[in-house]
């Protein structure tokens, strides 16, 4: 690698902000070949150490290996995602099983495990602090998890297994992304979508014009099972073409067919838990997460599938209500029973009359600046003391990027926060939070934190107006950015966000509630003209609307959850017995008492990209799981005054600056003064 490379070496900019002046697309692969390289050699060393395994020459030395590998990939990987192009689409894929290797090459390497494991052996008696004795515990559990404990002939097996589940993967990504594309709704008439506003109309006609077929109409699909558009379309049939087109992925026959890639995928997931020791893959997945095992995440999937079917079913019964009503009046020729195609329709019908709240209506109180500096910043100031300033001379990698300095009350520095806000073709759907820069005291690096959204941008010198959603996207995302930016740790392994995936969720969710915590609201919610703010009635509505369609809404969620759990539940001996993907969703489905058929799951089997090709298997419970914690949080919050300095330092200090050096659960004890309970969450979504 040139030494004139701008990853050679740390940035010398601010925060260590990497110098995007200077980057360009020939710098990235020789500093990620020489990264991979420079982090084997660092292993390499480690290992043939001829000292006894001590934390500094094993743990230590591991812990500040592989910084320019680091360096790069933060950097990359942010803009592969944010604004990526044919350079970096094929660089990505060039480097997938390059990074594969890589990893394998050091977790799987025997000496580096039996250094560890020997530490490990006499843990007790290193008088290690906390986060070092956690350290020590984190490696030895994810180098056994990884294979790393097997005889040179289960390895060969495990990568064997890893092989063959990455091929067919990627498999099923590729078959859902054809089928999604295939079974889109072809529409001859605009008069069937009516429903549909004009935007969203000559977006159905330019997309039938793309596939050439202009003068036609074409509806693209979502992942969701429920498309958003069954709320607006009129036309009943219409509808119900809609769903069936996308609850048909994947089930098809021919070469899409994703059923055969349901079962060998779960086949081989379980005969790779069996090899590292246990008896299921969900048993695998949750032995490393906060759950600790599937049967935890049963009992709180089951224990919530109760009353959120009997909700779902008193809430269709209001709906058939409406309908019958309509045929009495004589606006419908003739009734019907309410079907999955029809429930976002009607209910959104009813939450317009019942709570007069029409969310679309909402925009010009919602401005970016004021619900950015006025609400999410503010919020961050009352709670924590910290500040933000805009650094108009330190540049991101896109124009649109915007670099925050943020400070402590005193003025003291705490580091970078950069907002993309707007979405553009080169942008992942989405929206989501990353480090660049991950605070470490080891390393003595400060912390730079990113998030990303999709905002449409507006017309030239107009503001950009946020919908409801993307308001409580930009706090949740924030959630995210405080988790990394607060952190005070000693190992770059447990910087900010880096925590379980089943706790990851839950300070994010947190601070979802200050967007309508009466003095935030106040402070930020003004008429874009007029300068009124947010009238209480719409305030009011908003608020009692909170558990309207949540019986439907939680159904299909823990649907999808418990399938997911179902699929990785299977031994690898009875994995052969099942050879019907439909008969055994529908198996799950009856026996958690949610196969009513007006309440599709989320997302069925064959187009589940979460468990199947995303990095959800076995962990789809992880957004009501955390949710466990996040609505006991705003219990404790509610019930000690707020939004204060006080509570706020006491959430950073004893869980936001902990990141993932210590057991969350224990942590959360330490903020609480005790476990999460459920009766928060039972509250929030009507379970009672
Ligand atoms: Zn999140």
């Amino acid at each position: 690698m040139d030494q004139h490379n701008p990853f050679a070496r740390p940035s010398t900019l601010p925060f260590q902000l990497p110098p995007y002046a200077a980057i360009r697309d020939e710098h990235y692969r020789p500093a990620f070949l020489e990264g991979m390289a420079e982090q084997l050699a660092e292993v390499e060393t480690i290992c043939s150490d001829p000292a006894e395994p001590s934390v500094a020459n094993t743990l230590l030395a591991l812990e500040r290996s592989g910084q320019l590998l680091d360096r790069v990939a933060a950097v990359f990987f942010n803009r592969s995602s944010s604004d990526s192009s044919p350079f970096t689409i094929a660089l990505e894929e060039e480097l997938a099983p390059l990074l594969a290797a890589h990893s394998d090459a050091i977790r799987l390497r025997p000496e580096l495990f039996a250094r560890i494991a020997a530490l490990h052996a006499r843990a007790d008696e290193l008088g290690l602090d906390p986060e070092t004795r956690y350290l020590l515990e984190r490696y030895f559990t994810q180098f056994t998890l990884a294979g790393a404990g097997l005889s040179d002939a289960d390895k060969a097996l495990l990568r064997d297994f890893n092989t063959r589940l990455s091929v067919a993967t990627t498999r099923f990504e590729k078959n859902l992304l054809a089928d999604t594309n295939d079974l889109a709704l072809v529409v001859d008439d605009a008069s069937e979508l009516d429903g549909l506003s004009a935007g969203q109309l000559s977006a159905a006609a330019q997309a039938a014009t793309d596939r050439g077929m202009p003068g036609r109409f074409v509806i693209t699909l979502v992942l969701f099972t429920g498309h958003p558009y069954l709320a607006l379309l009129t036309n009943r049939g219409v509808r119900e073409r809609l769903l069936a087109a996308s609850r048909a992925r994947g089930i098809r026959g021919g070469e899409h067919d994703n059923r055969a890639l349901v079962l060998s995928i779960t086949r081989l997931r379980a005969e790779r838990a069996r090899l590292l020791g246990f008896a299921t893959h969900a048993a695998a997945v949750t032995a490393d997460e906060t759950a600790r095992t599937p049967a935890a995440v049963g009992d709180l999937l089951h224990r919530l599938a109760v009353p959120a079917a009997r909700n779902a079913r008193a809430e269709q019964a209001e709906l058939q209500a409406l309908v019958d009503a309509d045929v009495a009046a004589g606006i419908l020729a003739e009734g019907f029973d309410i079907a999955a195609w029809d429930w976002a329709f009607y209910s959104e019908r009813m939450r317009r009359a019942r709570y007069d709240v029409d969310t679309a209506a909402l925009r010009p109180w919602f401005e970016l600046e004021s619900v950015l500096r006025d609400g999410v910043f503010y919020a961050a100031q009352r709670l924590y003391g910290v500040t933000f300033t805009e650094r108009a001379s330190l540049a991101a990698w896109h124009p649109d990027a915007r670099v925050f300095e943020v400070c402590e009350e005193d003025g003291s520095p705490v580091g970078l926060y950069i907002l993309d806000v707007y979405t553009r073709d080169s942008k992942r759907g989405g929206a989501w939070m990353n480090a660049l820069v991950s605070q470490s005291d080891l390393l003595g690096t400060p912390v730079i934190v990113c998030n990303n959204l999709n905002v449409p941008q507006p017309a030239a010198g107009e503001a950009t107006l946020l919908s409801l959603d993307e308001v409580t996207t930009l706090f949740h995302e924030f959630g995210h950015a405080l988790h990394g930016l607060f952190a005070r740790v000693t190992y770059p392994k447990f910087a900010g966000t880096n925590v379980y995936r089943d706790f990851v969720e839950f300070p994010s969710q947190v601070n979802e509630m200050w967007r309508f915590d009466p003095e935030v609201l106040a402070n930020y919610a003004h008429h874009r003209e007029t300068g009124e703010p947010l009238p209480p009635e719409v305030v009011a509505g908003i608020h009692a609307s909170a558990t309207f369609n949540e019986g439907f809404a939680t159904s299909e969620y823990l649907a999808a959850a418990l399938l997911d759990q179902a699929w990785h539940g299977i031994e690898a001996d009875a994995g052969t017995e099942i050879t019907d993907v439909a008969a055994f969703e529908a198996a799950c489905l009856t026996a958690a008492g949610l196969d009513n058929p007006a309440v599709p799951t989320r997302y069925a089997s064959t187009y589940f990209a979460h468990t199947f090709s995303g990095r959800y298997d076995a962990g789809y419970y992880s957004y009501i799981w955390s949710e466990v914690q996040d609505a006991d949080t705003g219990a404790w919050f509610a019930e000690h005054g707020g939004l204060t300095r006080e509570n706020g330092e006491r959430f950073r200090e004893r869980l936001l600056a902990r990141g993932g050096g210590i057991d969350p659960l224990e942590a959360y004890r330490d903020f609480r003064g005790r476990d999460a309970i459920i009766q928060p969450l039972l509250d929030r979504r009507g379970l009672n």
